[in-house]
């Protein structure tokens, strides 16, 4: 028996779908390939049971302020969301280091000449930050409710977005410290969706702050998971799904997958003209993962740096923005752009009896590339953070070509599930009204391959879950998502 509405695959964006759907009195079904719930948030064990490291997704800016988490409320759910005192740093050569801190007068004074400029950039967006979150985590094709929210955009696009980025301050800490958030973006730059990016979170780094939840991201899912079955829905691991067809009888089936894998699973079903639409959609550069067990805390040359909960590797302003760019053209480049978290820095409960912790890295490189990263992300580490290497007790890494092999939505380890080109960043997967609709009746997508893109947000789960409720069952209130609310 099928049920009368089936999510494939249980990502924050799956979970997000479910829940509204379920809220909503459906009875649901998540189908999830993998043995394991949670897509982008899975926290394990790699090396000894009691280190635990993020898969994917560490950091979650995204996680308080989306829309669909407002409501839903993680932190009345016991999810404590950790915000480290620095959100974010950019080490530099020297022993320099741009610091986001939280305070963003703490930052803006660190920055000397240039904390009145980051302060004129920054003091805008935290005055309209829910209508610029709200309006960058939508669909974008409803008018915003804070029109400043486009405005600020538009202006901060073009400072930051074109050329002029490079005039925008005197020293290279905070032209570094933007050009890092804007790389999240994975892709060339400057341009504009990289600013639009870097806008975002970069704002959010002084308002919620870049946190880690107590325990791991995997405290996400669960949360999710939880609010799901208590409204009748059910889950199932191990549960791949191969045909669309398997799920006729269903009234709407919400698929938390790529465009590759849907042409997979249900190809012959489409119309050609649709066909080709997804054949067309662009996959951005990959990223490759190395997770670290380490046995204390990261050695970095200014020790500021052990603060954050997230660290960018990339030099100044001007390395990031060509490094990223010759990657984007499939050229590896010498020196790639690492993210790294330490999750300690802000849950002490990640760091064992005996010290040893994880670290989280990634490189990013070029789509599909099969090198293993250890040796480049270890050696970029020990750049800004001499000694590091001789802390590493074990590492994992896993190239991008095998983090399509983990997670189908991740195309040559594409963690965008897409390039973030500023017309894909609209129009994806194709160009509709309504891109969470498919041609098929009751079939709809809702992966980060829709609007509004990659993430931790829940908000394409949640509006295309909107959008099945509208059409399919004629149900156009949104159902209330707080923690007790029915
Ligand atoms: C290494 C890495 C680091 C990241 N870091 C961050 C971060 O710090 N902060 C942040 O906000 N975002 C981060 N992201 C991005 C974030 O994880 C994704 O944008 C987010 O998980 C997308 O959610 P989703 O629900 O669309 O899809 P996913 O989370 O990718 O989930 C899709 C699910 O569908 C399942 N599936 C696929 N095909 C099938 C099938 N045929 N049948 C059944 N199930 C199927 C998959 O197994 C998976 O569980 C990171 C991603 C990666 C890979």
């Amino acid at each position: 028996m099928v049920a009368e509405v089936v999510v494939v695959g249980s990502g924050p964006n799956g979970l997000a779908a479910a829940v509204t759907l379920a809220r909503a009195g459906l009875e649901v079904e998540v189908r999830e390939a993998a043995e394991d719930l949670g897509g982008g948030l899975r926290t394990k064990p790699l090396f000894r049971p009691d280190v635990l490291h993020d898969i994917c997704a560490a950091v979650h800016p995204m996680a308080t302020a989306s829309g669909f988490f407002r409501e839903f409320d993680l932190a009345a759910r016991g999810v404590e969301l950790l915000r480290p005192e620095i959100s974010y740093a950019h080490p530099l050569d020297g022993g320099r280091a741009g610091l986001a801190y939280r305070s963003l007068d703490a930052t803006c004074e660190r920055l000397g000449p240039d904390g009145p400029r980051w302060r004129a950039l920054m003091e805008p967006l935290l005055r309209h930050s829910q209508g610029l979150v709200d309006f960058m985590l939508s669909g974008q094709r409803t008018l915003p409710a804070d029109l400043a929210a486009p405005f600020l955009l538009a202006k901060g696009l073009l400072t930051h977005g074109t050329p002029l980025a490079a005039r925008q301050f005197a020293g290279p800490e905070a032209a570094a410290l933007l050009a890092g958030v804007a790389a999240h973006v994975v892709g060339r730059m400057p341009t504009p969706s990289a600013a639009s990016v870097a806008l975002m979170l970069g704002h959010l780094a002084h308002a919620g702050g870049w946190p880690v939840p107590r325990g791991g991201s995997v405290r996400i899912a669960e949360a999710l998971a939880e609010d799901l079955t208590a409204h009748g829905g059910s889950l199932r691991t191990g549960a791949r799904l191969d045909d669309l067809r398997e799920l006729r009888g269903a009234r709407a089936v919400l698929l938390d997958l790529g465009p590759k894998e849907f042409l997979r699973v249900a190809g012959p079903l489409l119309p050609a003209g649709y066909r080709r639409s997804l054949g067309r959609y662009r996959y951005g550069p990959g990223a490759a993962k190395v997770d670290f067990l380490v046995n204390g805390p990261v050695p970095w040359a200014e020790p500021l740096v052990g603060r954050a909960g997230t660290v960018h590797l990339g030099g100044t302003q001007r390395e990031v923005f060509r490094q990223e760019s010759l990657v984007a053209r499939g050229r590896p480049g010498g020196a790639p752009f690492v993210l790294v978290v330490d999750p300690a820095a802000a849950d002490p409960g990640r760091v064992a009896a005996d010290g040893h912790r994880p670290v989280w890295a990634y490189a990013h490189v070029p789509n599909g590339d099969r090198r293993d990263p250890a040796e480049l992300v270890t050696a970029r580490i020990e750049q800004y953070a001499p000694g590091f290497a001789a802390t590493v007790v074990d590492r994992r890494s896993v190239s991008a070509a095998a983090l399509e092999a983990y997670n189908p939505n991740y195309v040559g380890g594409d963690i965008a599930a897409g390039a973030v080109t500023f017309r894909q960043a609209l129009l994806r997967p194709t160009p509709a009204w309504d891109p969470y609709r498919t041609p098929l009746k009751g079939v709809y997508l809702c992966s980060a391959s829709t609007p509004p893109g990659p993430g931790v947000h829940g908000m394409a789960g949640y509006l295309a879950a909107r959008s099945a409720l509208r059409r399919e069952f004629g149900v156009r209130t949104a159902p209330r998502l707080a923690p007790g609310a029915c």
